[in-house]
């Protein structure tokens, strides 16, 4: 098994595109087994023709025949696999040591478990994953030996914050952890302004450039939401121990609290290749190109309480945790939809919250004990939320 061959889902997306460009600075360090993601040819061909992967898997078939037919043309050695099937495969395979799992959202759920199931180590990006099947991703952590690190940047400053041998909050000696977020483009938009903003208003983050979905989500707050989630499962948290504090200028990028009064803070550009290089290199430190902070420009930092009214998506997903049961799952699934359905043009922004509050006040809950179990309650979730989008479609 080679220490430092690496295996990249979601390898055209914002995530893995950063996660390359910091390979990219260390090629005798890194070498990319495998690359993986949905239909995008013309940047997984370029991804291969630079990277000269093992496997390439795209998960649409003819895109991926389309990419076989480009790499034969121009003489590449990578195999090209196709379907979920191909995900799943080199998420799992024995001759790569590390995964980033960087798929966005629930398509995400299976290959990320597979890399969980082999006992990789696991460089999470999927929060989605996480928050669906927590108990059962959790537990084959536990039985694998997978070796889980956050690279979602808040829950990757927790961790930098804790004990290397951190294993309870309370042996640790935490009082709680603060989860710090931006409050995203809409944190002073006039209330009565937000239902008119468009997909790329919501999509234009003060700080941070990534994804379409999680642009929206942090237009929403849903994406602190779903990280509050991530956050209890990650480090075994009570939904009472971590607290949500707004920090517009995304410098302090979360911070934990000790028995004592300390708080320790990981802070840095908003730039995803600080996180990823943290966790590509752990337990080494590894140099990135993200420039240092400069602290005499910043000046100063702010912080404030988050607004629920303005935020609803927020306070829905702490209460889908505290309700525990399958409501995470059926809080992430009603999003996907009416996330899709606003970018689409579907619905307007403010309906998004709107459709995730009403799926999760009808919510026939069940206990998530296996993967059928959460794929069930994902579906049932799914269809729920598309009736309400098409009730509001034909109004
Ligand atoms: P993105 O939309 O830019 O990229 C998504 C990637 O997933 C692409 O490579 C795409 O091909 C692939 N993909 C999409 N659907 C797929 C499917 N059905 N099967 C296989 N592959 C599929 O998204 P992103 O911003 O890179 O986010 C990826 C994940 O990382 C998300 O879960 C997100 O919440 C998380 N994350 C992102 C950031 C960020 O700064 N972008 C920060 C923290 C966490
Ligand atoms: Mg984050």
């Amino acid at each position: 098994m080679g220490a430092n061959n690496l295996t990249v889902l979601g390898s055209t997306g914002s995530i893995g595109v950063s996660t390359l460009d910091v390979i990219r600075s260390h090629p005798q360090r890194f070498q990319v087994f495998a690359l993986g993601a949905n239909l995008q040819v013309d940047r997984m061909f370029e991804q291969c023709i630079e990277f000269t992967p093992q496997y390439a898997v795209l998960r649409d078939h003819a895109a991926a025949n389309t990419l076989k037919q480009r790499l034969n043309d121009a003489g590449s050695s990578t195999e090209v696999l196709a379907g979920d099937e191909g995900l799943i495969d080199i998420a799992g395979a024995t001759d790569s040591h590390t995964v980033m799992a960087a798929i966005v959202g629930s398509a995400g759920l299976d290959a990320t478990l597979s890399a969980v199931r082999a006992g990789k180590r696991v460089l999470l990006a999927n929060k989605e994953s996480l928050v669906m099947s927590g108990k059962l991703f959790t537990d084959a952590v536990n039985v694998s030996g997978a070796e889980l690190l956050p690279i979602d940047s808040e829950h990757n400053a927790i961790f930098q914050c804790l004990p290397h041998d951190f294993s309870s909050l309370s042996s640790a000696g935490i009082r709680r952890i603060l989860l710090t977020g931006s409050g995203g483009p809409f944190r002073e938009t006039p209330l009565e302004e937000l239902a008119s903003k468009t997909p790329d208003q919501a999509c234009s983050h003060p700080n941070w450039s990534m994804g379409r979905k999680i642009s929206v989500d942090s237009a929403t707050m849903m994406n602190k939401g779903l990280e509050f989630i991530e956050a209890c499962w990650l480090f075994k948290a009570q939904p009472k121990d971590i607290e949500v504090v707004i920090h517009p200028q995304s410098i302090v990028h979360s911070m934990v609290e000790y028995l004592d009064g300390s708080v320790l803070a990981q802070m840095g550009m908003p730039d995803m290749r600080t996180p990823i290089a943290n966790c590509l290199g752990w337990p080494e430190r590894i140099e990135t190109k993200v420039p240092s902070l400069d602290f005499y420009q910043l000046g100063r930092l702010d912080f404030s309480a988050p607004d629920y009214q303005r935020f609803p998506a927020l306070r829905l997903s702490m209460h889908a945790m505290e309700s525990a049961l399958d409501y995470p799952v059926a809080l992430n699934a009603a999003n996907e939809i009416a996330v899709d359905a606003f970018l689409s043009e579907t619905i307007c922004f403010t309906q998004i919250a709107e459709i995730i509050e009403e799926t999760l006040n009808n919510w026939q809950s069940s206990e998530p004990d296996s993967l059928e179990a959460v794929k069930d309650s994902d579906l049932r979730a799914r269809q729920y939320a598309a009736q309400r989008v098409n009730k509001r479609k034909l109004q």
